[in-house]
Formats: C-alpha cells, sequence, structure tokens
C-alpha cells in the first residue's frame, strides 16, 4: 500500500510504507552508498579553493566593492548630486556635498563635492543602479575587483571616502596606460 502525499509546489511524492528488509533495517547498505558518494568526490576536480591565499579570477563584469573614480589628473569625479543614492532600491548611500575652494581645483573635478560620502554594505544588494545612474561616471561596482569582507560589527560595513575613492597610485597608473595607447 502506497501514501500519495501532494506538496505545496504540486509535485507528487510517493512514500512507501512496505516493510523494510533485513538489509535496510541495519542501514547498513545506505551508510555503504553514503561512502561511495564520498570517495567518489575525492578523485574530482575540487570546486573549493583555498582562500585567501588563492584567490578566483573574476568576471569582467563582476560587482563588488564600489569604486569612487578619479579623472585623468587625478581628481574625484563625484559631484554629490545625489541621483545614486535616489536610485539606490537600498536605500543605502548617504552623502554631504561641500563647495569646492578655489584652491581644491586639483583635488575635486566639479564646483560641488561629496564631503561625506556613505555606503551601508550590510543594505546594498550590488544591483548596480548606482552606477547606471550617475551622470559623471563617477561610481563603478565592477573597476575595484574586491570583495567586501564579512566583519563582525555593523559600524565596519559603513564604508566611507577612505575606503570608496579610487587610490591616487591606481589613477596615475590608469592615466599613464591610456597615453602609452
Ligand atoms: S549597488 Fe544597488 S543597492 Fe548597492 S548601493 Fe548601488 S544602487 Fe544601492
Ligand atoms: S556618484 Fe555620481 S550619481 Fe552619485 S552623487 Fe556622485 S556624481 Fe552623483
Amino acid at each position: 500500500m502506497s501514501v500519495q502525499q501532494i506538496s505545496l509546489s504540486g509535485r507528487k511524492i510517493e512514500v512507501s510504507n512496505k516493510e523494510m528488509t533485513f538489509l535496510e533495517r541495519i542501514y547498513l547498505w545506505t551508510i555503504l552508498k553514503g561512502l561511495w558518494t564520498t570517495l567518489k568526490h575525492l578523485f574530482r576536480r575540487k570546486v573549493t579553493i583555498k582562500y585567501p591565499e588563492e584567490t578566483r579570477t573574476m568576471s569582467p563584469v563582476y560587482r563588488g566593492q564600489h569604486m569612487l573614480m578619479r579623472d585623468d589628473e587625478g581628481r574625484e569625479r563625484c559631484t554629490a548630486c545625489g541621483l545614486c543614492a535616489l536610485s539606490c532600491p537600498a536605500e543605502a548611500i548617504t552623502m554631504k556635498a561641500a563647495e569646492r575652494k578655489p584652491e581644491e581645483k586639483h583635488l575635486y573635478r566639479e564646483e560641488k563635492y561629496a564631503e561625506i560620502y556613505e555606503i551601508n554594505m550590510l543594505r546594498c544588494i550590488f544591483c548596480g543602479l548606482c552606477e547606471e545612474a550617475c551622470p559623471k561616471e563617477a561610481i563603478y561596482l565592477t573597476k575595484s575587483k574586491k570583495i567586501v569582507q564579512a566583519n563582525y560589527e555593523r559600524e565596519d560595513f559603513i564604508y566611507g571616502k577612505d575606503k570608496l575613492v579610487m587610490p591616487l597610485e591606481m589613477a596615475i597608473k590608469n592615466t599613464q596606460s591610456n597615453k602609452v595607447n
């Protein structure tokens, strides 16, 4: 005799209540089957890597930690317009705008810049909408090639400009390679 159960997904599961044989009752066959599965995996190609010593090659379109870009002269591109924050479905971005002083022209490309720019990485879903919304090509998720690291404290997931702005050396390197090409 068999009992039929209908799951929520609509797929039927046949449950048999026929008496178990002696071999089935001592579970030896089932244990051996389980061990065989483990043994088979010993000789297969390993899918795990020894992170952080080894890292995977990331796809060119991998969306990782955001990067606030600099222009060819090393100036921050962000003009604190707030469009990225407005387009963010997770409300993960906050910023405070400030006016550029005449002596800061070498630091910021536009007259207005983000004095504070923060992303809450616990909220972020890495959708990339901030990148798409930015009119200044100032924020990218594909450039840093960094993974947002695990941490113990919530506050450590609020990334400020110290972590988000492109390192100056990287901007200089990019400019040099652009000139060569
Ligand atoms: S990637 Fe998406 S969720 Fe994350 S900050 Fe940008 S818009 Fe918000
Ligand atoms: S990153 Fe782009 S969209 Fe966001 S505030 Fe800066 S300029 Fe505006």
